[in-house]
């Protein structure tokens, strides 16, 4: 179970378990979803850490480019790459997270970041 909040460029977000999440038209199944008037994240109950972890990596992008007004510039084909990309780069590089508040991480092997 992810943790029950998330902070996306200064709003926090409340993360919901939603069983048979479905979209606003109340037939098509959704995987996440971003509420922006609600601050949510709506995602599927009971989906696996890996799955849940790049859902909420794809809903984080919608809220990013959203705040930035980009919100129907990307498609989901690339926010979905994107999520992917991020959760396999954080897995294989966890010298990429940081740990909490530093201000110049420096990474683990002693490279710089250029
Ligand atoms: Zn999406």
């Amino acid at each position: 179970m992810p943790p029950n909040k998330l902070y996306i460029g200064g709003i926090t977000y409340r993360i919901a378990e939603i069983e048979r999440l479905l979209a606003d038209d109340g037939r098509r199944k959704l995987s996440g979803n971003i509420r922006y008037d609600e601050c949510e994240i709506r995602i599927e109950a009971g989906m696996d850490v890996q799955s849940t972890r790049q859902i909420i990596w794809h809903e984080v992008l919608h809220g990013i480019l959203t705040q930035a007004g980009h919100c129907d510039a990307i498609k989901e084909q690339i926010i979905d790459a994107l999520a992917y990309g991020i959760v396999d780069v954080l897995k294989q590089n966890p010298w990429l997270r940081a740990k909490g508040e530093q201000s110049n991480p420096t990474p683990a092997t002693g490279e710089s970041i250029g």
